[in-house]
């Protein structure tokens, strides 16, 4: 069991979030097994906003702000995308490119590993 980690969680008034003995009860932080939003992190849309605008200046001092334009070129623009076919078959997984928009094939392996891909610099 883990917790939201919505900063103002508690403060949202639902009946699941009040919490404690009889004559004790308290709106608490959602606990979960599992959550939903922002990788499993928080309860609702509205917690992992919250979190964010609490700490997005640190966030992107930290690792780092987008100081000039990002150029989409065909060294960089392969993304994964597959054909779906029934499961006995097995999908037909490929990358295209944005901007030359070759294909090339696909093992399903290469498509679900994310540290695989065919873009070069950024
Ligand atoms: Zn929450």
């Amino acid at each position: 069991m883990k917790f939201c980690q919505g900063p103002k969680c508690h403060q949202y008034k639902t009946k699941d979030r009040i919490k404690g003995t009889k004559g004790n009860k308290t709106y608490q932080t959602r606990r979960r097994s599992s959550f939903y939003y922002g990788k499993s992190n928080f309860c609702s849309v509205n917690c992992t906003t919250d979190w964010l605008y609490e700490n997005i200046e640190q966030a992107l001092d930290h690792f780092g702000r987008t100081t000039e334009a990002k150029h989409l070129t065909q060294d960089n623009a392969w993304v994964k995308d597959y054909n779906w076919r029934s499961n006995d078959v097995g999908h037909d997984y490929y990358y295209v490119n944005g901007i030359t928009k070759e294909q090339r094939p696909l093992t399903e392996e290469q498509y679900r590993d994310n540290n695989y891909t065919l873009n070069t610099g950024e």
